[in-house]
């Protein structure tokens, strides 16, 4: 710890998403379950939190009191309905003037910190952090040099505005947040960060929540059979994810499980992008001849989601490429073990052998060969689930709290010294031009 105050108040930018949506589909997932986990924390810490995210229907109240201290600002920016993801760059303008009218309309100096979510945001907190005078704080959450690197089979690549407005980012952030130390390397190697301005935060799970329990209970709960060998997938369903890795990889299992007991679970909805699945899943069971054997479920709210884990024999988590992978943590904290792709933060989410499998690769009939290897031992699979208990405790949104402000802390630190250095002695003056809009 520094030993300064904390930012008092704090702007944090989440442009393309809601932390009030449901996470599992469309835009939302991991970031936004990040963002509230966060912010919440943060409140309680006695900063005060500001979340400016784009309004997407007539009904969302320009302010909203979510949480105590935090408040969700629905910034209009385009129409409500039908934009996607990828034609928000357009609406940044828009969506970065309704931040500095809101923020005009108070007392200067109003904000000492901005903290934004995925580059999106990082181009808005780049021209607020700068008629502000504050320092800004970017994660990324995803990079698009990376997605690139690994993409699924008919997934599309990023495009090179992505690349160019998130290398921007980099350039202009005071300190730039990663999940993960491989993360870090990425945004050095690739994107020539400057590696002292780089901050290791891990996120976490929410251990109240994700909690182990009884799974014959949860298995009654969500009405689910109890004699069932439960493998799931959590998540939205997109290319990237690879639940058809899962399904193709189970089928041949399937068709050899004399007892009639192996049974798919698939919990989450189709993203913004995504392969127009679960209707390409569901035909996808079907002409594997596992229609039967294949359950799928709607997003489902996180303390359903807690049942849906604990209901679970094993959860797979097959994705191409995941900056962290908070599904990975969740289901751990909930007791159950986890067969994850060795891509991303799943290396550091999983303990290999101890809480689960990291595979290499995506070949079918390798994941076939680990799905069996663990079903067929069920005395190992519980050992794995104990040890992933206990395992996930590592993971909390608290110590990411506590991560995140320390990092607020060196940022606004920063900012002194280069204010201090550039301010002489006969009285304050802004590191950074200001131009204030008049509402
Ligand atoms: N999630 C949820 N309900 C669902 C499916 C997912 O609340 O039906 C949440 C899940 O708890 C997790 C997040 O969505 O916190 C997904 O995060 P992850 O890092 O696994 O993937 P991302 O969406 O960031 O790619």
């Amino acid at each position: 710890m520094t030993g300064r105050p904390h930012p008092r108040r704090l702007a944090l930018i989440s442009v393309h998403t809601s932390p009030l949506a449901q996470p599992g589909t469309g835009d939302a997932g991991g970031l936004n379950v990040y963002v509230w986990q966060t912010a919440t924390r943060l409140a309680r810490r006695g900063v005060e939190v500001e979340i400016f995210t784009r309004a997407t229907s007539s009904a969302d109240e320009p302010s909203v009191q979510a949480a105590p201290g935090v408040t969700v600002k629905h910034v209009p920016a385009g129409p409500f309905d039908g934009l996607d993801k990828r034609d928000l760059p357009a609406q940044l303008c828009a969506f970065s003037a309704n931040v500095l009218r809101a923020e005009a309309a108070h007392e200067p100096g109003y904000y000492d910190l901005i903290h934004s979510h995925y580059w999106l945001s990082g181009q808005v907190g780049w021209l607020a952090r700068d008629r502000w005078g504050v320092p800004l704080v970017h994660t990324a959450h995803t990079l698009a040099a990376v997605k690139n690197a690994s993409l699924a089979v008919g997934d599309t690549a990023e495009p090179m505005l992505r690349v160019i407005g998130e290398q921007q980012v980099v350039d202009e952030a005071d300190r730039l947040i990663v999940n993960t130390p491989t993360e870090a390397s990425e945004l050095v190697d690739l994107y020539g960060a400057d590696a002292s301005r780089v901050d290791v935060v891990v996120p976490g799970a929410d251990l109240d929540r994700y909690s182990p329990g009884s799974k014959l209970a949860a298995r009654g709960a969500l009405g689910l059979d109890a004699d069932d060998v439960l493998v799931t997938f959590v998540g939205r369903i997109q290319p990237l994810k690879a639940p058809d890795v899962l399904l193709r990889a189970i089928a041949p299992l399937i068709h050899a499980d004399t007892t009639g007991r192996l049974r798919l679970l698939v919990v989450g909805g189709p993203s913004g992008n995504g392969l127009g699945l679960p209707d390409t899943l569901i035909g996808l069971a079907a002409e594997l001849g596992v229609a039967d054997r294949v359950t799928f479920l709607p997003p489902q709210p996180a303390d359903r989601l807690a049942q849906v884990y604990r209901a679970s024999d094993l959860v797979s988590v097959p994705s191409y490429s995941e900056s962290f992978g908070l599904v990975a943590v969740e289901a751990q904290a909930c007791g159950t073990p986890v067969l994850a792709a060795d891509v991303g933060g799943l290396g550091v989410a999983v303990a290999d052998g101890v809480t689960g499998r990291l595979v290499a690769g995506h070949d079918i009939e390798t994941w076939t060969g680990h799905l069996a290897d663990l079903l067929a031992d069920p005395d190992r699979l519980r050992a794995m689930g104990t040890a992933a208990g206990i395992h996930a405790q590592k993971f909390s949104w608290d110590h990411t709290t506590d991560a995140l402000l320390e990092s607020y802390d060196r940022a606004v630190a920063a900012h002194r010294r280069a204010a201090g250095r550039s301010t002489g002695i006969f009285g304050l003056r802004r590191l950074r031009p200001r131009t204030r809009i008049t509402v």
